[in-house]
This record gives structure tokens, sequence and C-alpha cells, in this order.
């Protein structure tokens, strides 16, 4: 049976009305446990020679230590805390310990990560560390996997991964986007889609279908899938108008993708902020539902 890592059991203590949805992380997990797809096992922590494949040990010891300052901290979004802590190294290491199920099995995923607006020194908007570019980097001084592909499909651009990657040749990212959603200074992906306010099913879908061939011919030796759910239509972060069936229907043909080409596919989450947050858990688990059908055993 396959399986996924969650760390929801670190939760970050947050002031209240804090616009952070720590709920939906304990919601997904509540369903996927219910439904018997996958095995569930708690990430393992990531090590801090590993998180610096990615970001500027300065800025990592910093945060380790909770002495970044209080302006590089409001940038991230979350009060300093050692949950915080345990929390990210917990998420970045359920990408990286998924990362390496991909390779084994064909599939792999993270009930969390997605952090992709952390650049390499410093984080932003609820990001802290970049946990799928430290997962190829890491692949890549290992030997395992080279060429690797990112498809960003959170209606946020994944500005800190684009820029990561920005020189590097052996990465493709493709971020698919609310244009007029954040980040409002947007970096350049090697291929970005700016999606109009109200872009519903058949607009995203197609513009989906029309960059997806360009992933198949770089032939990555592992995609890595951002799946945030905050393309949903009423999300209060994003600007998009996704169904639920809209947003299943967009996995299905990642997930297709990476299974006719037989490339090794890592999923994490991504963002979500639908109120009530129950139907961004429901979003999230229905990718983790289409995974099943896709490399598990459910048809
Ligand atoms: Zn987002």
């Amino acid at each position: 049976m396959l399986r996924l890592f969650y760390c929801d059991q670190h939760a970050i203590p947050l002031p209240v009305g804090h616009k952070f949805p720590m709920r939906k992380y304990a919601m997904l997990r509540e369903l996927l446990s219910a439904a018997g797809w996958f095995r569930l096992e708690a990430a393992p922590f990531a090590a801090r020679e590993t998180i610096e494949l990615a970001h500027d040990p300065a800025y990592v010891r910093g945060f380790l230590e909770g002495a970044l300052e209080p302006r590089v901290m409001r940038r991230i979004g979350f009060p300093w805390s050692e949950e915080l802590v345990r929390r990210t190294l917990a998420s970045l290491g359920g990408t990286l310990a998924a990362a390496c199920d991909a390779l084994d099995t064909g599939f792999g995923g993270n009930l969390a990560g997605g952090t992709h607006h952390a650049f390499r020194g410093e984080g932003s908007g609820f990001c802290v560390f970049n946990d799928i570019a430290v997962a190829i980097l890491r692949l890549r001084a290992q030997g395992r996997a080279r060429k690797a592909a990112v498809v960003d499909l959170d209606v946020h651009q994944g500005d800190g991964t684009a820029r990561i990657f920005q020189d590097d040749p052996d990465v493709l990212t493709l971020s698919l986007h609310g244009h007029n959603n954040f980040p409002f200074r947007k970096q350049q992906s090697r291929i970005d889609v700016d999606l109009p306010d109200g872009a519903r099913d058949a607009e995203y879908l197609a513009a989906l279908d029309a960059v997806l061939p360009r992933v198949a011919a770089f032939a990555p030796h592992i995609i890595f899938y951002q799946s945030g759910v905050d393309p949903l239509a009423g999300d209060k972060l994003g600007r998009l108008a996704l169904t639920h069936a809209g947003l299943a229907e967009r996995d299905r043909r990642v997930m297709h993708l990476a299974r006719e080409r037989r490339i090794p596919l890592a999923v994490t989450l991504g963002g979500g902020y639908a109120d009530p947050i129950s139907r961004t858990a429901q979003a999230h688990a229905n990718t983790f539902r289409a995974a099943a059908q896709m490399f598990g055993s459910l048809s």
C-alpha cells in the first residue's frame, strides 16, 4: 500500500484570527485515514545540512535558533516558536521522504509542504523553507535524479521556486496562477501562465493542457506537483472560480501525464483557504483519491 506523510501533530501556536488554516491539515488526515487508501506515517525531520542545499546557511541557522529579525519573521507571517521549527522540519522531511517514495514506487505524497514562496535567503507568505527546491537538490546531490520538473498549480505564483532555479537548465518550473493574486511582484518561471480573475474550470483546464506537453517534452526524472487547491471558487486568498470537480480533473491530468510517461511523481499540498475550511480539506482529499486511483489499488 502506498504511503503519505503527515506533520499536523506539530501544531503552531497562532494568534486569534490568524489567516493560516492550521485545522485543514488535521481534517485532511482524518478524511484520508477514514478512506483507507494509503498508509499514513509521521514525517521525519529534515537535517540542517540538507536544508542548506537550497538555503543560505545564515538564514537556516537564524530560523532554527529563533534569531531572525522581526522584519524577516513578519514577511514569513508566523510568530517564531519551537513548535514552528518542529513543524517546518517535518513538513520539509515529508517532501524529502515523498520524493524518495516517488523514485522507488512511482508515487510519493506529503500532506504538507509546497512552501513555494520561500527564497534562498528569506521566507515569505507562510513559507519558511522551500521543500521542493531542497528535495530536488538533495536528489541531485545523491545522484538519484538530475532533471526535475515542478508543476505548481497553486493559485499563487511559485516565486521562490522560480527564483531558486532561474539559471538551472535541469529544472523546469511551471506555475499556473492568478494574475492578480499574491505575489504582486512575480518572478520568472520557465513557464508562467497568468489567469484572469474569475477563471473557471474549462478555461483553467485548457490553459493546463496547453503547457503540460512541454513538461513531458522536458523528460524529467521526477515531477514535483504542488497541488494547492486555492483556485477553488470562493477561496479567501484566491481570485479564480474552479469547482471541486474541476480541481479533481486538473489533478488527474497531471497524474496521467506522470503515469503515461513513467515519470516518478511526488505530490505536496499547497494553499487552500476556503470558508468553511472543510471545503478546502475535501479538495485536498480529492487529490489523493485521484492518486489512489492512478497509482494505487483504488479503481
Ligand atoms: Zn496559494
